[in-house]
């Protein structure tokens, strides 16, 4: 897997203060997407071991509320297998901090993912410019939903409370 960016103490993708993975990788192609730099899947740089041990690093400060995967899409097939096991091992090291992901797949196509297992919320949906809404809360258009995965496998479609 390829990524772009990790950033620290980011406020605008998830609850609270959190560690944001870029990764490379989209075949959405959303007219209008803020990182069209990220589509390419041989984009950005490897995500090595010095990468991974940054991440975890930034994970463990107590103020982190979580991880949030990002990019370009995490769920592009060719970051599945890599972002699920980060996901895995972030709730197996952090099971009280909350795992968000945002992907341009919707939630109806990508439910049945491995990864499910251990997301707390899932932003879905391409972005689409024409419902492109600024006073949206942790997201660009209004198609798009802010899922509570556990509640949603569960049943049908659960937004996040504070959707
Ligand atoms: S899914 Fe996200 S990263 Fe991909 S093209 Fe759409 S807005 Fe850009």
């Amino acid at each position: 897997m390829r990524y772009h960016n990790i950033t620290h103490d980011d406020m605008l993708n998830g609850d609270g203060l959190r560690t944001v993975l870029w990764v490379s990788g989209c075949t959405h192609h959303c007219e209008e997407c803020q990182n069209p730099i990220t589509w390419d899947i041989n984009g950005g740089i490897p995500f090595d071991e010095a990468a991974e041990s940054e991440l975890f690093k930034s994970l463990d400060k107590d103020y982190i509320s979580g991880i949030t995967f990002s990019g370009g899409d995490p769920l592009h097939p060719q970051n599945r297998e890599e972002i699920t096991r980060l996901a895995k091992k972030f709730k197996q090291i952090h099971p009280e901090k909350t795992a968000w992901l945002y992907t341009g797949f919707i939630w109806e196509d990508v439910k049945d993912l491995e990864i499910m297992k251990y997301l707390d919320v899932l932003v879905d949906g391409p972005y689409k410019k024409e419902l492109r809404d600024p006073q949206l809360h942790w997201k660009g258009s209004s198609n798009q939903r802010v899922i509570d995965v556990q509640q949603s496998l569960k049943d049908s479609v659960v937004l996040h409370k504070d959707n």
